[in-house]
């Protein structure tokens, strides 16, 4: 285990052969290497510093075992506290006692919303449950009829109101139907804008009051790498999320996003999203989003 990371970091552990102990002389150099992997991974610059300074504090001093290469001690106490600071193991869905429970889906416009919408859907159909989806975004063109459709090729039911009611009501209408009509979940899709915008905000705030969700999912696109931290602080103290949904971990983003989302919020990332089909949704594993970020 950690062959790949032990040849990575090579060089930098070297001045920790043929010690016993992890010392401050000869960690901070290894610990320039973690800085630059994680930076390369796109975690967020204040995010890697108070990492970077925590595995310092943990690594100092750490017993190396006869037989153990340091470096390798080293990688493991690494790993170890990424998958320490990501969770250490899945989080699932909130374990509503309401009927509905109510999962609002938030983000950015073109992080995956609507599509991880569905998706949640199929999982929550998969395990028995009878969910209804609900298109509250009524800005962008075509994102009623992107719900229906994929509505339509889970089987799973999709409330709107047309583009001329008001977000909040068409949720609230949404939670009275689901109510009456003996749905087991209610899925909130929301419009997203292009950045962080006021309005956006308001929007969600009106919409969580309308509904009351169990679940606020921050839906990130982790290819947007870096800004992520910022993205996640303003919706969580403007709305307050309770998790999150990493989109398009099939492209080539390492996934620095999961550690700056979890870092920042507090809050776990639950699923990630690794295609474009409704199937293409996993459980989220601090363990493997370790073993990518480190690359
Ligand atoms: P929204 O504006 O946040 O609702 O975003 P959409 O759900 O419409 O998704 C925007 C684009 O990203 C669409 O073309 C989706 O097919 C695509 N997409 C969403 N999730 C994933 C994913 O996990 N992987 C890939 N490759 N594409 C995705």
């Amino acid at each position: 285990m950690f062959d790949e990371l032990s040849a990575r970091f090579e060089d930098a552990v070297k001045g920790l052969r043929g010690e016993n102990k992890i010392s401050e002389d000869n960690v901070d150099i290894a610990l320039k290497q973690v800085r630059r992997a994680l930076l390369e991974a796109d975690v967020s610059l204040s995010v890697v510093k108070q990492f970077v300074q925590e595995v310092r504090d943990k690594a100092i001093g750490a017993e190396v075992v006869r037989g153990v290469n340091p470096g390798q001690k080293f990688i493991e106490v690494v790993h170890q506290e990424l998958v320490e600071v990501m969770g250490g193991a899945n989080s699932p869905l909130a374990d509503s006692t309401k009927k509905p429970s109510v999962i609002l889906m938030a983000g950015l416009q073109g992080a995956g919303k609507t599509t991880a919408a569905a998706k949640l859907g199929l999982y929550l159909k998969d395990k028995g449950l009878k969910p209804l989806m609900v298109a509250a975004d009524v800005y962008r063109p075509a994102a009623i009829d992107q719900l229906n459709t994929l509505g339509k090729q889970i089987n799973v039911e999709v409330f709107s109101l047309g583009k001329e009611s008001k977000p909040e009501d068409i949720a609230a209408s949404g939670l009275k139907k689901a109510q009456e009509e003996d749905f087991d979940t209610l899925i909130v899709d929301t419009a997203g804008r292009l950045q962080i915008d006021e309005e956006m905000m308001n929007e969600m705030v009106r919409i969580r009051s309308a509904v009351d969700p169990d679940e606020v999912l921050l839906v990130v696109d982790s290819m947007i790498g870096q800004e992520a931290a910022d993205l996640t602080r303003a919706f969580h103290e403007k709305v307050g999320i309770t998790g999150a949904v990493l989109t398009k971990l099939d492209g080539d983003s390492r996934g620095g996003a999961a550690l700056s989302i979890r870092k920042v919020s507090g809050q776990p990332i639950k699923f990630i999203g690794t295609g474009e089909k409704v199937e293409a949704l996993q459980p989220f594993h601090p363990e493997r989003m370790a073993g990518r970020i480190l690359g």
